[in-house]
């Protein structure tokens, strides 16, 4: 049996347009990331097995990226909606300004850049905050550490924690994601046929049956859907 909508309850999936206007680069946009690195070269466990190295110093200059900029005003609003409402941040992004901006239950599904974890134990995972990982970086059990990032053909992480919170919020709000990587993307047809759904990103290939398309920058879109659902006001 399904479980109740719980009306309280607020999902947000947020993807790398989020963080552009903080100028973390997205992947896929024009400028975006793997118009200068191949993907197969840097982040799959191919890449790591070939040139640890380079994966690690592509890792290292995002980790970068990442400690030099600052929450937007799209990231305090979503934390803003915690006043009234159970917030979820259900995120693919591995930057950690959800955090810097105040969310407190924020779910990584494709991994942090703050993090490193062992490479031949994945449960073995540790803070580094900003500090680089480089070849001789050991975890305790004695072997090489490696990025707590979700490379391509690896399992994402908590998605049925992920999915169970999609299900019972009676507002949905997706927000900077070309909705192209999976299983992630998928989890947009979780949520409930009752519940408010709605896309903020400056495209879609295919908007999802359900969600309405509020198209703009998330500076300035987002601040205004959760200024309307901190009034109890449904967006459209
Ligand atoms: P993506 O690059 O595939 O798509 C970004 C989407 O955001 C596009 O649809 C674009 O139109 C939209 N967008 C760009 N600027 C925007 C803005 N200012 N406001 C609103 N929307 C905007 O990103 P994705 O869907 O998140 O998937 C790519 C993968 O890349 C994810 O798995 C993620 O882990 C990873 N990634 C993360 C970061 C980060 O942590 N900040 C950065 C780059 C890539």
């Amino acid at each position: 049996m399904k479980k109740e909508i719980d009306d309280n309850k607020v999902v947000i999936l947020s993807g790398a347009g989020i963080s552009a206007e903080s100028g973390i680069r997205t992947f896929r946009d024009s400028g975006g990331l793997w118009n200068q690195y191949s993907l197969e070269e840097v982040a799959t466990p191919e890449a790591w097995r070939k040139n640890p190295k380079l994966v690690l110093e592509f890792y290292n200059e995002r980790r970068k990226d990442v400690s030099k900029a600052k929450p937007n005003c799209a990231h305090k609003a979503i934390a803003g909606l915690q006043k009234k409402y159970e917030t979820v941040v259900i995120t693919q992004n591995i930057d950690d300004l959800h955090e810097r901006a105040g969310s407190k239950n924020v779910i990584h599904v494709h991994g942090e850049i703050t993090k490193a974890r062992s490479s031949t134990d994945p449960r073995i995972v540790t803070n580094i905050g900003y500090e680089s990982i480089d070849i001789g970086s050991l975890c305790a059990s004695g072997s090489q550490l490696r990025p707590h990032i979700v490379w391509f053909g690896e399992e994402v992480l908590n998605y049925e924690i992920a999915r169970e919170h999609i299900q019972t919020a009676k507002r949905v709000l997706i927000v900077g994601t070309s909705l192209s990587v999976f299983p992630v993307a998928g989890l947009l047809k979780k949520a409930r046929y009752h519940s408010e759904k709605l896309i903020v990103s400056l495209d879609v290939d295919k908007k999802p049956y359900g969600y309405q398309f509020v198209r703009g920058k998330a500076t300035e879109m987002v601040p205004y859907v959760c200024n309307s659902w901190l009034e109890g006001l449904r967006v459209i």
